[in-house]
């Protein structure tokens, strides 16, 4: 009697989705509950893959401190897991041997690494293959565990590769067979494999016909896992295949960059491939191709909510009245442009031009060429850019030297967009609506193709840009519209609170109490001299609904300090905060509390790291030099959020090694609260952005203290007194020079300048210190014993302000090319002239307010209003 052939559903579990035991447990309650024949691929463990590339690298870089202590964490890991998953018994002993056996051959792997010092492909392939093999261990463990009858089956038995390491493709037809021969009688009979992702069998090489032999591993590129369950699902011609994320579907941009994206609810299998292939990082970019033809829908679903129903990916055409119907991003773009007037006559210059590409392996994602001939441009990875143009010099080198070719430019900072939708072929007028919406948001694109499919349109952007231009191009197709759910679940975003000092504190205690100070905000207006608006006096306190409903969406997950930190995955509550506060106000650390644990600030996010974290956010209110803390969290997938100015007024290389971080791992760092406290300064600059104006120069008086001071002295009272009060009402740093120096300032002005594109270091930023040559070397009581000492040079200069009509003002004054603080003269006619007490105001002259600047005025200095500042950036990353 023939056997009839099951018709399976396939399911492939992410890494985000499998990161810890309930996690698992939640995924078998899926495969466990459904009815009919099942297949199951899976990732790594969140964040493995990472972990273990990380390891391989440190290991063949020499850097043995710290590995074996890495591997035994990630090791335990697994182990805690697996305890948790499968009750106690032969399965579980099984897998627990396998855990330790994958990890003592890890340990070997990186001793060698140590000693070779290079890294191949194949070597780093072979180390993170333990990751999803260890993974689909031990879903087939718990599913077992759950009376599941299930089975592990290797990668190299399912899927066949055709190279390279690092990124191979799979062989179709030898995959096909692969699998079948080595899924199907388990499909038959009941018994669902477990698969894992990522990896296939690496092809043969001509010594090595031993066809007993096993072959090395290769894996498929990042995200490789949607790959193998396509594959699966075409050998097994499956009814279906589920992908589950940590999304509710494939949604019309990325929700960390559009944060009103929606779920798209159905998208042809042409779109969601274009998609992919363009840089949106839900779907591996070659995750459709198995399917391309064949009767399987794919569906993107949220692993949080499975009985909602996700995107369907199929041969369907729907929603015809959204002719774009998503925008995808690739950011660590470079172009290259090979340009000459001979080229005209010149054939074949774009065949050798790709053809060198390809021998390279370097992919090319955009490509445009003058209709004139005269030029051809195409965007490579920034990282492959270099190479690519000294490979295409020599590839030119005669037509170079016979001036036919000029040269190859390059020019890095970009990023490539795409805007998707197939009804695009049918509706004239859509590029147009691209870059009309792109140019009254003022953003400038470098280069435009249009695909022939007619299915894409791609350009290319500074990468400052690609972020408004995305949003921009969202609002002008009406995709917030499109149907389908918005983004996010009703999850929160855990806070990784670093500092708390009174700062922290406050925002602690604003936070559990859900937000009930959020919103303090302050009116901008256009201003002259004694027009300046004062909103924030009215404004404050007040909250929207909508934001607290917001406010009680973040929860601080744990607090760090220098003493080490505290963990509470739930959320600290109220009184959590009070008995931390307590704590600390008695002198005490993190270490030494109930719960605390002891460790340095890196150590504590890598602990923090290795939690499934839900939107992790790392809040910096600390006023130390936190750049690498900065950099550790964006590299593990966190947004950012700063009261501390230190890491984007450092070094420039060091801020812009942050940039290109969070754009590799398209996240976002916040800032509002560093310049002017609560205010919306930097707002205020990236609404004029956005709608297009320029702003050409930024004025302020960006210094509570020195506001204070300057208005008291101004009043008639003398330089020691005015500075007494401020310190006695706790408005100056600790020692009072700090805030004197201008230095504080200077890095909120180096702030500013770097938005408007001021290429300098710090010591570029012409800082006036109001501490006199003689005075800096005192210690810090004999300075204050001492103040009286400059009362008359200050009664000078007040005096002969006085006589000008004029006041004495410490102004901040920021163009792209110059920045500079200090001592100002002001007369009526400057907006500044009315400025009062420890009040902020920022003057912005722009392309249209030219004439009468743009002043924003109101408290910004301050621990409710400055935390308040913060609470709002946080806010804003969860959409
Ligand atoms: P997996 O866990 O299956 O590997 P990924 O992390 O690869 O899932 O993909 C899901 C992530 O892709 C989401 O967290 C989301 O931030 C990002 N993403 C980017 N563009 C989109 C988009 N258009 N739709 C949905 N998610 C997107
Ligand atoms: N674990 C691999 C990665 O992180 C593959 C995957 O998740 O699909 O890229
Ligand atoms: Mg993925």
């Amino acid at each position: 009697m023939a056997v009839k052939k099951a018709v399976p559903e396939v399911h492939k579990f992410g890494g985000a989705s499998l990161s810890d035991a309930p996690a698992f447990r939640h995924a078998v309650g899926i495969i466990a509950q459904r009815p009919g024949p099942q297949a199951v691929v899976v990732s790594a463990l969140g964040g493995i893959t990472d972990a273990l590339l990380g390891l391989a690298n440190r290991a063949s870089a020499g850097r043995e401190a710290g590995l074996k202590a890495e591997a035994d964490l990630q090791r335990r890991r697994y182990h805690t897991i697996l305890e948790a998953i499968c009750p106690a018994g032969a399965g579980r002993q099984e897998t627990a041997a396998e855990i330790d056996r994958s990890f003592d051959e890890l340990d070997g792997l990186l001793g060698s690494l140590l000693v070779l010092k290079e890294l191949t492909a194949r070597t780093s392939d072979f180390v993170v293959a333990r990751g999803e093999r260890l993974s689909a261990r031990l879903f087939a463990a718990a599913l077992a565990g759950s009376g599941v009858r299930s089975k592990y089956v290797d990668a190299l038995e399912v899927v066949v590769t055709e190279g390279p390491f690092g990124g191979a493709s799979p062989n179709l037809m030898l995959t096909d067979l692969a699998a079948r021969k080595a899924l199907r009688p388990l499909v038959d009979s009941g018994v669902i494999p477990v698969v894992p992702g990522f990896l296939g069998a690496a092809p043969g090489t001509e010594d090595d016909t031993d066809r007993t032999k096993p072959r090395a591993v290769a894996t498929l590129g990042r995200g490789g896992s949607d790959l193998t369950a396509t594959l699966v699902g075409r050998a097994l011609g499956a009814r279906q295949v589920s992908l589950w994320k940590d999304v509710p579907g494939l949604l019309t941009a990325d929700p960390r960059v559009v944060p009103n994206a929606r779920v798209i609810p159905q998208l042809n299998i042409r779109e969601a491939a274009e998609l992919a292939y363009f840089g949106a990082k839900v779907l591996h970019p070659r995750a459709l191709i198995p399917v391309v033809g064949r009767p399987i829908p794919v569906f993107v679903r949220p692993f949080a909510d499975p009985r909602a129903a996700g995107t369907e990916i199929s041969a369907r055409r729907t929603l015809d009245k959204y002719p774009v119907k998503a925008l995808s991003a690739a950011s660590g773009q470079a172009l290259l442009t090979v340009t000459g007037s001979g080229m005209l006559g010149v054939p074949g210059i774009a065949a050798r031009t790709f053809e060198a590409l390809y021998r390279l392996g370097t992919s090319v994602s955009l490509i445009s060429q003058s209709s004139s001939e005269q030029s051809i441009c195409f965007s490579v990875p920034e990282g492959a850019a270099r190479k690519a143009r000294e490979r295409l010099a020599e590839v030119f080198r005669e037509e170079i030297a016979r001036k036919d070719i000029d040269g190859v430019q390059l020019q890095g900072g970009l990023a490539t967009l795409a805007v998707v939708g197939i009804g695009m072929a049918g509706h004239p007028g859509i590029a147009a609506r691209v870059f009309g919406a792109l140019s009254s948001a003022g953003i400038n694109i470098v280069a435009i193709a249009q695909g022939s499919s007619e299915l894409n349109i791609s350009f290319v952007v500074g990468s400052q840009e690609a972020a408004a231009a995305q949003r921009a191009i969202h609002d002008a197709f009406q995709l917030a519209k499109i149907g389908g759910g918005g983004a996010t679940h009703a999850e929160h975003a855990d806070v990784i609170l670093l500092g708390f000092g009174q700062i922290g504190r406050t925002l602690a205690a604003m936070i559990t109490k859900n937000g009930a100070k959020v919103g303090v905000k302050a009116s901008a207006k256009t201003g002259g001299r004694n027009g300046v608006p004062d909103g924030a006096g009215k404004d404050a306190g007040k909250v929207s609904k909508a934001a607290r409903h917001r406010a009680d969406k973040v929860r601080i997950v744990a607090v760090v300090d220098r003493s080490g930190f505290v963990f509470e995955p739930r959320g600290l509550s109220s009184r959590g905060v009070a008995a931390l506060v307590a704590w600390k106000k008695a002198g005490k650390g993190f270490n030494k509390m109930t719960g605390g644990q002891a460790a340095t600030p890196a150590d504590a996010l890598t602990f923090l790291q290795r939690h499934a974290l839900s939107h992790p956010i790392l809040v910096d209110v600390t006023a130390a030099e936190t750049g690498p803390l900065v950099k550790q969290a964006l590299g593990a997938g966190m947004d950012v959020v700063l009261a501390n100015k230190r890491p984007l007024s450092g070094p420039r290389s060091d801020r812009e090694d942050l940039e290109s971080v969070a754009q590799a791992q398209s996240r976002r760092i916040l800032f509002e609260a560093t310049v002017g406290a609560g205010l919306p300064i930097l707002d205020t600059y990236r609404k004029l952005v956005e709608s297009g104006d320029r702003v050409l120069k930024i004025e302020g008086c960006l210094s509570g203290t020195l506001g204070l001071l300057m208005t008291e002295i101004d009043r008639g009272r003398p330089f020691s007194q005015a500075l007494r009060k401020a310190i006695a009402k706790g408005y100056t740093e600790p020692d009072p020079r700090d805030d004197l120096s201008g230095a504080d300032v200077g890095r909120k002005a180096l702030i500013l300048g770097r938005l408007l594109g001021f290429a300098g270091e710090p010591s570029d930023v012409a800082v006036e210190s109001l501490v006199p040559e003689a005075a800096r070397a005192l210690s810090g009581k004999v300075f204050l014993e001492r103040l009286e000492d400059m009362d008359a040079e200050w009664e000078r200069r007040a005096t002969a302000a006085r006589a000008k009509g004029a006041s004495l003002r410490y102004i901040a004054s920021v163009t792209k090319t110059k920045i500079s603080v200090g001592l100002k003269m002001v007369d009526g006619t400057s907006p500044f002239f009315s400025l009062k007490g420890t009040d902020n105001q920022v003057a912005f002259t722009t392309v249209r307010y030219r004439q009468n600047p743009l002043v924003i005025t109101g408290p910004g200095a301050g621990l409710a209003v400055t935390a308040a500042g913060v609470l709002n950036d946080m806010l804003g990353l969860t959409g």
